[in-house]
Order: C-alpha cells, then sequence, then structure tokens
C-alpha cells in the first residue's frame, strides 16, 4: 500500500479509478477487507479518540472524502492524487457491475430507505445484484441475526449505512463474524440512493 500520514492515520494514494481497482482486487482474496472514506470531521474525532483512530489504522483501504483533506495534502505537499468521496466510490462500483460482477448488502438508513434504494439501483444498473437490504435501527440482542442475515444472503460487498463514526466501529468489532469479501462505510448515501 502507498499511503500518506494525516494525522496519524494512513491514507491511500489513490484516484478514484485505482480505489475501484483496489476493491475489485479485493473480491478474489479470502479476508474481509474493510474500507473507509472519513471526511476531516472524523480524522478530527479521532484525534479526541484513539479507539477510532485505531479503526481507521487497521483500514485496508482508506480514501480521504473532502477537498479538506485533499487540500492539507496539497498544502503539507503529501500528493493525494484527488477527493475519493465515498458516495462518488460505491456509484463507481455500481457501475463496475458490468464488467465484475459483484453481491452488495445494503445495511443501515431508516426503514424503507435500503430497500428504496436497492430498487433504484436495479432500474439504473443493469448488472447490479443487490442479494439484501437491512435498515439501521436495531439492539444488540437483533446482531447476531443481522450478521446470519449478511452472510446467508453470499454478499461479496457489504456497504453499511449507520453514520459515521458509527459504522467504522460496527464493522471493525463485527469483521471476525461476517462472510463478506469487503465492508465499505458509507454514511448516508442511502437517503441520496432511495431519493
Ligand atoms: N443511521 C442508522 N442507524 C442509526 C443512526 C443513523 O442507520 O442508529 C443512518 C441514518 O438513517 C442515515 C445515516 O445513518 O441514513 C447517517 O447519515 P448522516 O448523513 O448523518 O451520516 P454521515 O454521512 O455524516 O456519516
Amino acid at each position: 500500500r502507498n499511503t500518506v500520514d494525516i494525522l496519524g492515520v494512513p491514507v491511500d494514494k489513490l484516484n478514484m479509478r485505482e480505489a475501484v481497482n483496489t476493491v475489485t482486487a479485493f473480491l478474489s482474496k479470502d479476508k474481509l477487507h474493510a474500507v473507509y472514506t472519513p471526511n476531516a470531521e472524523i480524522m478530527m474525532e479521532a484525534q479526541r479518540n484513539p479507539y477510532l483512530k485505531d479503526i481507521l489504522c487497521q483500514s485496508d483501504l482508506l480514501v480521504a472524502d473532502g477537498a479538506g483533506v485533499v487540500m492539507a495534502s496539497k498544502i503539507l505537499g503529501l500528493g493525494l492524487p484527488e477527493r475519493v468521496a465515498g458516495f462518488d466510490l460505491i456509484k463507481n462500483l455500481f457501475a463496475e457491475t458490468d464488467n465484475t460482477p459483484m453481491r452488495f448488502f445494503l445495511f443501515g438508513g431508516k426503514p424503507g430507505i435500503a430497500e428504496q434504494a436497492k430498487k433504484n439501483l436495479l432500474e439504473n444498473y443493469k448488472n447490479i445484484e443487490v442479494v439484501g437490504v437491512r435498515n439501521g435501527y436495531f439492539n444488540s440482542s437483533d446482531e447476531k441475526e443481522i450478521i446470519e442475515e449478511i452472510n446467508t444472503s453470499k454478499a461479496d460487498i457489504l456497504l453499511v449505512a449507520l453514520g459515521a463514526p458509527r459504522q467504522e466501529i460496527w464493522i471493525h468489532e463485527h469483521k471476525n463474524l461476517l462472510n463478506v469479501k469487503v465492508c465499505i462505510g458509507v454514511g448516508g448515501s442511502f437517503d441520496i440512493l432511495s431519493g
């Protein structure tokens, strides 16, 4: 990995195309890969929260979602090529299903939002597969069932939209139980996709 250190967090030096290629390469490996796209606010929160910082440091791919992070990198001469926003990354992955088959599971958002996002995705991307959806409002007693639902769906890519940094913490704390190849924290993306 070619990364730059921004406030103690390794950020991958990749443009959008390279980030998409990195994620599709993860699909052929036999382990779960955690992908985070923190904005400047989360990078700052990680300065105050060592647990969050540690989680970000343990990613398999971390790209800079936010003009601020890329601008800081330019000023500091660290050489991040461009902003790779989480929402743009997943849109590029959806489009990439024309070349590479990928099964998505949408986890998060208010009840009905992920279902509607799925419907819109199926209308917009002819080769996309969405093998499961689940809203993001649950108790810890529901987690076993949620993990089972994700694992039996045979999803390759789990999109987790619980808001930052809750989604990063959730991915980190459940990655040993999940049988997917890639987990991506995607913030409020389903709210946009369902519109
Ligand atoms: N959310 C959720 N469960 C929760 C809290 C939030 O699924 O317990 C969802 C919420 O419905 C929204 C997303 O997480 O879709 C958070 O979006 P927001 O834009 O606030 O997050 P950000 O992109 O800033 O991380």
